[in-house]
């Protein structure tokens, strides 16, 4: 593992508490990309050490009590990387992987994706160390509310808004902005987005960030010379994210050639029907594809499914998929990131020394964010917006974004992670210039 540079100051504790660990080689992803951006910006070391650092981090236990009457505690986390653009916004992550490390590199990765959109906002993130699944509604419940009362020091619609993420939703959503009105007394559904509409949520949302991750797939493949119609796309995950994208891809005339979600890959040489898929995940007995079954339908295992030969390649499940464990058998012309921090550092630079195009996290899923900003906006105003106008502004900012990034890459003739690091980095660096350092 390539350790990101020390910075003076740092001090030695975070690099002698290296382990190979998901989280730990992500947030030292997340920092190389940092370190990476900084240096060809030639960014002053000081603001470089501020943007390494996480402005607040907060560990809570939650203990609940389980139907059963006995009582299980498990570890909650939110970190907020920085409130310099403006208040802090991420998701709420429910998984057994959930780590400190995870969480504050989500939470870098957060600030600069809002940078890359120009979203009034810094990055945050949090999670629950714990797997939902052997949980009963019940038991979430109380875990949810528990979770969002421990955090409640540092959230609020003016500090920090919580939205879902890995297995979470509009109900935790739903869930989390009821605990905070109760405990402030008083009404506030602008606490959290990606609640449900009838209190509060926006139209759009539940289908923003696949719609999102559709939108700038298309406008690769448009851009760099590859004709939509009949493009093969592989796509790593069926939740909210990986679902919504092959619907959106394959409505724009995309072969959904392989899906995957927890239970294994499946594959068809002309192309997967998504919606019958997904209509079988509703009454599975596990909610996944598992026994899903068509004729010409093939299984592959999940490590199998990224080195399926395709246009476009979309993990859209967990981070730390693409690793210099597979990066030289990938066969995809493009991978457009619908996950967080899929990509290690080290496969990034294989990836891009074999030609191969990716489209960062930090500006690919940013669509469920800025639909969350309008959530946002239309709560503060008490004004709700109509799905035209949520997905005509959301096409304006991604498409502006795109442009930007990848004008920016071609002309200093970086990657467009490089680039889209080095936009977001120069923006947040300047707001932080320009607010200086408090006192
Ligand atoms: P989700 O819980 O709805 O879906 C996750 C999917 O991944 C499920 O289909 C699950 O079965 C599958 N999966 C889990 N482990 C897997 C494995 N080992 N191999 C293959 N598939 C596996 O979560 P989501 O909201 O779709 O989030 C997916 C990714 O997108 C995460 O990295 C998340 O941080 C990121 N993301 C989500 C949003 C959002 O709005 N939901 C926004 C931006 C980024």
């Amino acid at each position: 593992m390539t350790l990101a540079p020390p910075v003076a100051h740092e001090g030695p504790a975070l690099q002698a508490q290296v382990q190979d660990t998901p989280g730990m080689r992500m947030l030292y992803s997340a920092l190389n990309h940092l370190d990476d951006a900084a240096a060809r910006l030639n960014l002053d070391p000081n603001l470089h050490r501020i943007l390494r650092t996480c402005e607040r981090t907060l560990t809570v236990a939650v203990p609940i009590e389980l139907d059963d009457g006995e009582t299980a505690v498990y570890t909650g986390y939110r970190v907020q990387h920085t409130s310099v653009p403006g208040p802090c916004k991420g998701g709420v992550r429910f998984h057994a992987d959930v780590s400190l490390e995870e969480v504050t590199a989500l939470a870098q990765l957060m600030t600069w994706k809002c940078a890359v959109l120009n979203l009034p906002y810094g990055g945050a993130k949090g999670g629950v160390s714990v797997s939902p699944a052997t949980l009963s509604e019940n038991e979430l419940r109380r875990l949810t509310r528990r979770y969002t009362y421990a955090i409640m020091p540092i959230i609020g619609p003016k500090k920090d808004i919580p939205a879902p993420d890995v297995n979470t939703d509009e109900r935790t959503m739903a869930w989390m902005s009821d605990t905070y009105s109760m405990l402030i007394g008083e009404a506030s559904q602008e606490i959290v987005t990606g609640k449900p509409l009838i209190l509060g949520g926006s139209v759009g949302r539940a289908d923003a960030t696949g719609l999102g991750v559709a939108i700038i797939a298309e406008s690769t493949m448009k851009r760099y010379g590859t004709p939509i119609e009949g493009a093969r796309a592989v796509i790593q995950g069926f939740g909210k994210v990986g679902y919504w994208t092959a619907h959106y891809l394959a409505q724009a005339g995309c072969k959904i050639v392989g899906v995957s979600d927890v239970s294994g890959g499946y594959t068809h040489p002309h192309g997967l029907d998504v919606e019958a898929m997904l209509k079988y995940t509703k009454t599975s007995p596990t909610r996944t594809l598992a026994g899903y079954t068509t004729p010409g339908l093939e299984t592959v295992t999940n490590e199998e499914l990224l080195l399926l030969p395709c246009d476009v390649l979309i993990p859209a499940a967990l981070e730390d998929q693409i690793t210099s464990l597979n990066a030289d058998r990938i066969q995809a012309k493009y991978i457009v990131e619908g996950a967080n921090g899929p990509t290690s550092s080290t496969a990034d630079k294989i990836l891009h020394a074999r030609g191969v195009m990716v489209v960062p996290d930090i500006l690919a899923n940013a669509g469920g964010v800025t639909v969350s900003y309008f959530e946002w906006v239309q709560g503060l105003q008490a004004f709700p917006w109509d799905l035209a106008e949520v997905q005509k502004n959301l096409r304006r900012f991604l498409y502006n974004a795109f442009d930007h990034v990848c004008d920016f890459s071609e002309a200093n003739q970086v990657s467009l992670r490089q680039g889209a690091f080095m936009l977001a980095v120069s923006r947040v660096a300047e707001a932080l210039a320009q607010r200086g350092i408090f006192p």
